[in-house]
């Protein structure tokens, strides 16, 4: 059961030393009207801290620095700017137990994956850091020999980040690494609902050497309000968005107005197939990984567990095992291995989509309902004979609940995997190098993951296709997204 205590000593301390300000030309600053956000706590309700709430006009304030900032910073050489990054790299990593600390008291997740999270985030800053000095371009002959063609990139120009609350410093640093080894300036919306990490960060970016200006971060509890200005102002150049299809397909349609470079980092609706000769040990241990990083809100996460019938009761059973024996509470406590969804609608929804299935034929095999009467807890849950009809099979659950259902042959296996319009990854377990090659092949989404429950990684481009949206960020493919390529004929 969880144990919904307050706030101790050591984390009262993690949440006063952030700066709780709009971040912008390299100082913290108040909001207009010195209007502030509240910031929760998901394991109990209350209040940790209080961010600045900013208005539609400090927005554009943000946006003005990092303008001002852009064309001194695309100058500065590309081995400084790796080494600002390197520095935050190693800030990161020195300090990894209290920005865990920070991440886990806003946004639920036990501490042991914060502390995988800070390490993941501080991978980008290594691998850009890298990236920054290998950025090229070309020399060639034109085919009629009259002419040189020689390419150069640039910097793309201010961009503007806006990411989701799911990992509150990793979906920034998966952005700004590359966006401070290209040479952009930026600002970055965090989600409302975990701020403190990335207000952490910016103070940790200024400690290794970033100029003033380059990064700007403003929190608002009016979203759409003090973002479409910045969309819609022609001297910002480049969209970048992780989060939900559904805003995502939004601000596209906006970005439109001044023809913005766009990346999508969208929904997803995994499938992880279980084929009929897979090693079940594996298997069930991937599942658990696909399944229960994050509590289940991940865009990676596991949504649809696709088995094959000769082994799918016995994967059914280990699962329920392994789920039921899971320990729930606050993440800050020792030994705990999930934590709590992040708000009461997201809770619901999880609840709602299970009773779905339930009402519609699924049988329960595990968990089933909220834990806890406080915070957002819920039980991890299995679900076998999912009926094909029901929401969670086309609806991203985001919570820890995995529904299985059966097939039969190969070829039914990849058309039930591809049958959704999301397209980000897809997982499966085969110990047939055939099979694990034609289904790298056919599964028609941007990741594939064969015998591994987690792609994640930053030197692989990590993105999707369909609804899952386009663009990719990490490996060689992440800067490119914010470089533009300069064509220039040279007739000798
Ligand atoms: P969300 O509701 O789309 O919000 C994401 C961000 O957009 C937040 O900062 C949010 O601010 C902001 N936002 C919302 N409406 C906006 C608007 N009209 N204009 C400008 N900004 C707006 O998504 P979420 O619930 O935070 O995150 C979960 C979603 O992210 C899931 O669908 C998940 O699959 C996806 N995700 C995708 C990836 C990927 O790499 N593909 C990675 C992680 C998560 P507020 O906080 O103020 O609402």
């Amino acid at each position: 059961m969880p144990n919904a205590q307050q706030a101790t000593k050591d984390e009262s301390a993690v949440i006063r030393g952030v700066p709780t300000g709009l971040w912008i030309d390299g100082a913290s600053r108040s909001a207009t009207g010195n209007a502030v956000l509240s910031v929760d706590d998901p394991a109990t309700g209350e209040t940790l801290a209080e961010v600045a709430d900013a208005s539609p006009e400090d927005g554009l304030a943000a946006l003005d620095a990092a303008v001002a900032a852009q064309e001194s910073w695309a100058q500065t050489a590309p081995r400084e700017r790796g080494e600002i990054l390197r520095r935050s790299f190693e800030l990161m990593t020195s300090r990894a137990d209290e920005l865990a600390l920070l991440m886990t008291l806003e946004m639920g997740k036990p501490l042991a994956e914060s502390q995988g999270e800070v390490a993941y985030a501080a991978e980008f800053f290594r691998w850009f850091s890298e990236e920054a000095v290998r950025v090229a371009g070309q020399w060639s002959m034109s085919p009629d020999g009259a002419t040189r063609l020689m390419t150069l990139k640039r910097p793309v120009g201010p961009a503007l980040m806006i990411t989701p609350w799911n990992f509150p410093l990793a979906m920034g640093t998966r952005k700004i690494g590359p966006a401070v080894a290209a040479g952009c300036t930026m600002v970055v919306k965090p989600a409302a609902q975990t701020p403190l990490s990335m207000y952490a960060l910016a103070s940790i970016l200024q400690e290794a050497g970033l100029p003033d200006g380059v990064l700007n971060v403003v929190t608002t509890g009016r979203s759409s309000a003090v973002m479409a200005p910045l969309i819609g102002d022609p001297r910002l150049r480049k969209l970048t968005f992780t989060g939900s299809t559904e805003v995502g397909r939004k601000l596209v349609e906006q970005s439109a107005e001044q023809l913005l470079r766009v990346s999508m980092e969208l929904g997803g609706n995994a499938p992880f197939l279980v084929m009929a000769d897979a090693d079940l040990d594996a298997a069930v241990d991937g599942a658990m990984l696909a399944k229960m990083r994050n509590m289940g809100e991940a865009c990676t996460a596991a949504n649809r567990f696709l088995v094959h019938e000769s082994v799918a009761e016995e994967f059914a059973d280990r699962m329920a095992q392994r789920m039921a024996a899971l320990r729930v509470g606050r993440g800050t406590e020792a030994g705990v291995q999930v934590g709590p969804l992040i708000d009461e609608v997201s809770r619901d929804k999880v609840s709602s989509l299970v009773q779905g299935a339930v009402d519609g034929g699924a049988r329960l095999l595990a968990g089933g309902e909220p834990v806890g009467d406080r915070g957002w807890f819920y039980a991890p849950t299995v679900l076998a004979d999912v009926p094909a009809d029901a929401a969670m099979l086309t609806e991203e659950i985001f919570g820890p609940v995995a529904p299985i259902t059966v097939f039969s042959s190969v070829d039914e296996a990849i058309f039930q995997a591809n049958d959704t319009e999301y397209g980000l990854v897809a997982y499966a377990y085969t110990k047939d190098l055939a099979t694990a090659l034609h289904l790298a092949e056919q599964l028609d989404t941007g990741m594939v993951g064969i015998n591994q429950g987690v792609v994640s990684n930053p030197a692989a481009p990590f993105g999707g296709v369909k609804h899952s949206g386009f663009g990719r960020e990490g490996g060689r493919e992440g800067i490119e997204e914010y470089l533009e390529t300069r064509y220039v004929g040279i007739r000798p």
